[in-house]
């Protein structure tokens, strides 16, 4: 149910304070000292405006784990951090390798409501890297998928590759690619070097990852097509990403929260909270990574929010499994790594979290605050600093790294086209 809503003193990507009129689904007005008989106010002074936020890079796990996450339990998290739109990847059981999957996917984002879901595809059938998957049928299907992945697993047979990136040239897909190299990360269990070696743990290098995307890159300018490399980790890699884009190839980037803001330093504790896929990095790559999506180089911010269960999490080390849940604490991560140092700001950010990844992810109606458009939209209170709660998460999983972590900023309300899903920093239904 939507009504019309009167938002006062908010500053719309952190400009100058402005009231929002919201009617319907719609950003009806935006001025100084509107007024609306009749329209529910709600007071947002002191209060960043931003456009609802799109990820391109959630794991929902269902079908098929539901003890870790549900469609209803991730967007819920989704909202409370501030996302209206969370692409779902495909690596669920059984795998979203048909329109089937895909539609089912899209009609359980539906039925939760609190916040769009858009299927990605998968690649290859099974994400068995061997044959592509019906990547016609599902852009065809009720999910229109444009974004394709083997997530979890790289397509790493450079045959399937380009004919992969040949095949969604005719619709505008694009191929999101994980890159990792098989063979060269083989066992591996953290990023290769010094703390690998202290650790006598199998080291990930590198080149693992810049290796495929230098490949890719080069694949998609031979075929004229789009790639996005999913989950950027390497200062090496966002070199050749630079190098890509200054040719003016078809290549766009992410960077994951926890790889901006943590190094390889914490594993040195044991703690599989810390083990993901890639691994965290050095602080010179951190810093590179942040510089890389301040200047544009990495189009934008990507949760890759990796829900398990405690049983999968609290084991050794090496059986533990890979991933980090990170949908309510993304913007708080960004404000702490860029906006804090004066890497991005509010507008950046909204670029970065909402426009960017929308037009990567072919999506309109998203990433502007303006009459006219859509009044899918988060409020976020810059000023206090607190711990992160885990225990205050609507995700079902409870395996984030920023757990007692002191961040920035609260996320005080998200609307949905107009319809609010988040209200005093929680569900509002
Ligand atoms: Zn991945």
């Amino acid at each position: 149910m939507t009504a019309t809503w009167l938002i006062t003193g908010a500053r719309p990507l952190g400009g100058d304070p402005a009231d929002v009129l919201v009617s319907g689904e719609t950003i009806a007005e935006i001025g100084a000292g509107l007024d609306a008989p009749g329209a529910q106010r709600l007071d947002c002074a002191g209060l960043i405006l931003l456009p609802g936020l799109v990820d391109l890079h959630t794991h929902l796990r269902e079908p098929g784990r539901e003890d870790a996450e549900t469609v209803a339990s991730g967007t819920a998290a989704a909202a409370l951090g501030g996302y209206t739109t969370v692409h779902a990847m495909a690596n669920t059981e059984p795998v979203a390798d048909t329109a089937g999957v895909v539609e089912q996917v899209w009609r359980l984002g539906r039925q939760a409501g609190r916040c769009d879901v858009q299927p990605v595809g998968a690649v290859t059938a099974g994400l068995e890297g061997s044959r592509l998957a019906e990547l016609g049928a599902m852009a065809d299907s009720a999910a229109r998928v444009r974004v394709f992945s083997d997530d979890g697993r790289c397509v790493h047979d450079a045959v399937l590759m380009r004919r992969a990136l040949e095949y969604v040239r005719a619709f505008g897909g694009v191929i999101a690619q994980h890159a990792q190299e098989p063979r060269l990360t083989s066992g591996a269990q953290v990023n290769e070097g010094e703390i690998s070696g202290r650790l006598g743990l199998t080291g990930w290098p590198a080149v693992a990852e810049e290796a495929i995307i230098a490949r890719d890159c080069l694949l998609a300018a031979h075929v004229g097509s789009a790639l996005h490399v999913c989950h950027v980790s390497t200062a090496g890699s966002v070199e050749i990403i630079r190098w890509a884009k200054s040719k003016g190839w078809q290549v766009t980037a992410e960077v994951t929260p926890h790889h901006l803001l943590l190094t390889e330093a914490l594993a040195a504790g044991y703690d599989p909270v810390f083990k993901v896929n890639p691994p965290l990095r050095t602080a010179e790559d951190a810093q590179a990574l942040r510089a890389g999506l301040a200047d544009g180089t990495i189009d934008c911010v990507a949760t890759d929010h990796a829900p398990h269960p405690l049983e999968d999490k609290e084991t050794e080390w090496e059986v533990a499994a890979f991933g980090m849940t990170g949908l309510e604490t993304a913007l708080r991560v960004v404000h702490e790594a860029l906006v804090e140092p004066g890497l991005l700001d509010w507008a950046g950010v909204a670029d970065r979290m909402s426009a960017r990844p929308a037009a990567i992810g072919r999506l309109s109606g998203h990433g502007r605050v303006a009459p006219g458009e859509p009044a899918s939209l988060v409020l976020y209170d810059p000023s206090p600093r607190e711990a992160v709660d885990p225990g205050s998460h609507a995700s079902k999983s409870r395996n984030t790294p920023f757990a007692g972590m002191v961040l920035p900023g609260r996320v005080v309300a998200t609307f949905l086209r107009g319809r609010p899903t988040v209200l005093d920093g929680k569900l509002a239904w």
